[in-house]
């Protein structure tokens, strides 16, 4: 028996921290260290329906609380998460792995969408039409649809669940977040800083857990609407689970992200841009470049450059500022990716730089040197699935037609960036791609909190995308009126 030093984390409901009674739980490893930083509580679906039923009775007033005062709580909370920036991008570098500088950053995409849901004032506007026949008037307005359920992964604990409930409850709704049992400690920090912004108990709730705490959620008839962000074949799951049960639901799933790198790129640049894609937070966004498509007549300059980058890579803590990348999540994660990268070899790709070589001597995390196959074609599994670590695959093409017919046999369509200094390829590349999200130059091209989150095929599951006026469409429910006089 393991003697627990961590302390237990505690669910958040109705404005209460509860310990869970569920009486299981699982450890919070530092990914980079092994040192237990918590427990987390494998919390029951009676636990799940505890905090629905908070959520469910808190709604009752809130959703009558005028728009600009629940504003004003956005603007409060925006302030206080400008107040504890450090702590909120170290807890993040602690139970991710990722690097300090990436943590920051991810910090400030989570403040963003606090400051896009503070607009809520205007975002929640109905529409009127005075005469749509004679005396005949109608308008649209606006109202939340109730309690929502938000269930996050672990490689983003503070941006993720920010495109979720700031928005949901500045729409007027209540909210339950299962946060990821992987990282489920900056849940905590901010759910506090809510609360003493202003948030009213019962409004935002925290039930701690996995596959329970979700399918509770899913299958909870008072739960109105859910938004997921996760792997694929969880998405899928959820989306069809969630709708079964009368539900609307967004789900964001994986992704295989590539990047077209043409003769006409910036070399320095391209090669900065796909090696912050590709190993930046140890490749694990759901925005990671992990394909290059690169013309032939390039390709034996660009991998000579990309890998005289990726030697320079420093692997370690995330605290520490000389480390540029940190470990993946788990070592049962870590033992999947070396499977990878022994099937990449199998299938014949050519294992370009190994980036196992890279931790000898490493005896604690769960590390992973830059990795690079070439030869890499679309008939292998390294091609086809999500490694979601820090191994790029290559691919020669003769042109950009075949680099574009190479990203759309994908079943992913999540992001895709071309490095090019050409008007004509660019437009070709946006006009014919099959993905959601582009960049042009831009080595991570995700959108801004006003913006839709807008993934395509396997990578997105629902209509409505998270952020932007997607996300005010998801969190709101239209009404109708027609009236004579
Ligand atoms: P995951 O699918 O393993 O877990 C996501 C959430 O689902 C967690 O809260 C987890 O507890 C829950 N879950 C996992 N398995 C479940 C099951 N069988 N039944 C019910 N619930 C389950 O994802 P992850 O590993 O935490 O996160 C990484 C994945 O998320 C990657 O695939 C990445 O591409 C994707 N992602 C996508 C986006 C996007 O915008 N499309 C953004 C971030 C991450």
């Amino acid at each position: 028996m393991t003697v627990q030093t961590a302390r237990t984390l505690k669910n958040f409901i109705g404005g209460k921290w509860t310990e869970s009674t569920s009486g299981q739980t699982e450890v919070v490893p530092n990914p980079a260290t092994e040192k237990e930083l918590a427990y987390v509580p494998l919390s029951s679906t009676e636990e799940v329906d505890q905090a629905v039923t908070a959520a469910k009775e808190a709604f009752k007033t809130w959703k009558k609380v005028p728009v600009p005062r629940r504003a004003r709580i956005l603007f409060k909370y925006q302030q206080l998460l400008m107040d504890n920036y450090d702590e909120l991008a170290e807890i993040i570098t602690l139970e991710n792995g990722k690097c300090y500088n990436d943590a920051y950053g991810e910090v400030q995409r989570g403040i963003e969408c606090v400051e896009f849901a503070a607009g809520a004032p205007t975002l929640m506007m109905g529409d009127t039409l005075p005469d749509i026949a004679t005396n005949i008037e109608s308008s649209m307005y606006r109202y939340p649809v109730g309690v929502v359920g938000g269930i996050t992964p672990f490689n983003f604990p503070m941006m993720v669940p920010c495109w979720m409930f700031p928005l949901a409850v500045a729409c007027g709704n209540t909210f339950v977040l299962k946060p990821s049992e992987r990282t489920p400690m900056l849940a905590e920090r901010l759910v506090e800083l809510f609360t003493e912004a202003g948030l009213p108990d019962g409004v935002l709730n925290i039930v701690h857990g996995a596959h329970d705490v979700v399918n509770g959620l899913l299958e909870h008839d008072d739960v109105s609407a859910i938004s997921f962000v996760g792997s694929q074949p969880v998405a899928e799951y959820i989306y069809k689970t969630a709708a079964q049960h009368g539900k609307r639901v967004q789900a964001l799933a994986g992704a295989k992200n590539h990047a077209i790198v043409l003769e006409d790129c910036d070399m320095e640049k391209t090669i900065q841009g796909i090696i912050s894609g590709a190993f930046g937070s140890a490749g694990q966004r759901c925005m990671a470049t992990s394909v290059v498509v690169v013309t032939e007549d390039i390709a034996d300059t660009f991998l000579e450059n990309l890998k005289e980058a990726a030697d320079q890579l420093v692997l370690g803590d995330g605290m520490d500022e000389q480390v540029n990348l940190g470990p993946v999540i788990r070592q049962s994660h870590l033992d999947k990716v070396h499977s990878f990268i022994e099937s990449g070899q199998g299938e014949g790709a050519s294992l370009y730089r190994d980036g196992r070589e890279d931790t000898r001597g490493m005896d604690k995390g769960y590390f992973l040197g830059a990795t690079v196959f070439d030869q890499v074609t679309t008939s292998m599994d390294i091609w086809k699935k999500e490694i979601f670590a820090p191994v790029l695959s290559v691919i020669r093409v003769k042109d950009l037609t075949e680099a574009i017919d190479v990203t759309n046999q994908s079943d992913f369509g999540n992001g895709a960036v071309l490095y090019s200094s050409s008007g004509h390829a660019t437009r070709q590349f946006r006009e014919d791609i099959e993905v959601g999200m582009l960049g042009v130059n831009v080595n991570v091209p995700a959108p801004m909190a006003f913006f839709p989150f807008s993934g395509w095929k396997n990578s997105f599951y629902g209509d409505l995308h998270a952020n932007g006026k997607d996300g005010v469409e998801f969190y709101t429910r239209r009404k109708m009126l027609t009236s004579r006089w």
